[in-house]
């Protein structure tokens, strides 16, 4: 049977020109979910957020009838339905092994990250994703598709920071404060240290200049408010600037 699929917005992104914004038929055999015929076209599902099918709403489980229209939509602007699914907490993710950089970035304004500079397997993302709700972030279309992920995104760019600023807009980080800072080392929570407490691990330089130090509460590393962070500070102040 034949089936009509429009996408709309950023889900676009995922499809050869020539089906962009487009209705256009597919072919379905069997009767599959909806979820299945969309990846089949190549959208994961934790990207799309609404599927209204003749005018009317279904869920990723929907098998297809026959001539039916399908309008698929990504999360509307901004783009917080996972805060709409938990409220006021803050988001946490996991990322995959691919976004080191973007891990670490994500970290420093306190967002709460999973990653491993070890290869995860898919399955074990996609496990620790389900398991502690957080936001799967990945470069990997296939990853994205598993059953189990509700949220996740594929990261379209690919420099770091230009990564930590389609994150934050994607999901509005800005809304959410950035005091709880975690060890861009192991995500551990930092915690505030007195300064005499670390003076033996720290240069004559660093002491002579900083005077308010943290230290991660998992893996002891002694932070300060050095030359990256101020870096990604900047950044975000440029974002909140617009
Ligand atoms: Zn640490």
């Amino acid at each position: 049977m034949n089936i009509t699929l429009r996408f709309h917005g950023r889900l676009n992104d995922f499809l050869p020109r020539s089906r962009r914004a487009v209705a256009f038929a597919q072919s379905v055999d069997g009767a599959p979910a909806i979820k299945d015929t969309l990846e089949s076209v190549g959208v994961p599902h934790p990207e799309i957020e609404r599927v209204v099918v003749n005018g009317a709403p279904v869920d990723m489980a929907y098998i297809a009838q026959p001539d039916d229209i399908c309008e698929i939509y990504p999360p509307r602007q901004p783009i917080d339905f996972y805060r709409a699914a938990f409220a006021e907490l803050r988001p946490t993710f996991v990322a995959d092994v691919h976004l080191g950089r973007l891990a670490a970035y994500l970290r420093m304004l306190g967002f709460d990250t999973v990653y491993s500079s070890v290869d995860l397997a898919d399955p074990l993302l996609a496990d620790i994703a389900y398991r502690d709700q957080r936001i799967l972030l990945t470069r990997d279309l296939g990853l994205l598709k598993r059953k189990i992920v509700r949220f996740g995104y594929f990261v379209r760019e690919t420099a770091p920071l230009r990564q930590l600023a389609e994150i934050v807009e994607r999901y509005d980080l800005l809304h959410y404060g950035m005091q709880a800072l975690r060890c861009t080392n192991c995500n551990g929570a930092l915690e505030a240290v007195a300064k005499d407490e670390i003076a033996p691990q720290m240069t004559a330089q660093t002491l002579r200049y900083y005077d308010e130090f943290r230290r991660c509460t998992a893996c002891g590393k002694v932070y300060w408010r050095g030359s990256h962070h101020e870096k990604i500070e900047r950044f975000v102040d440029g974002l909140r600037g617009g």
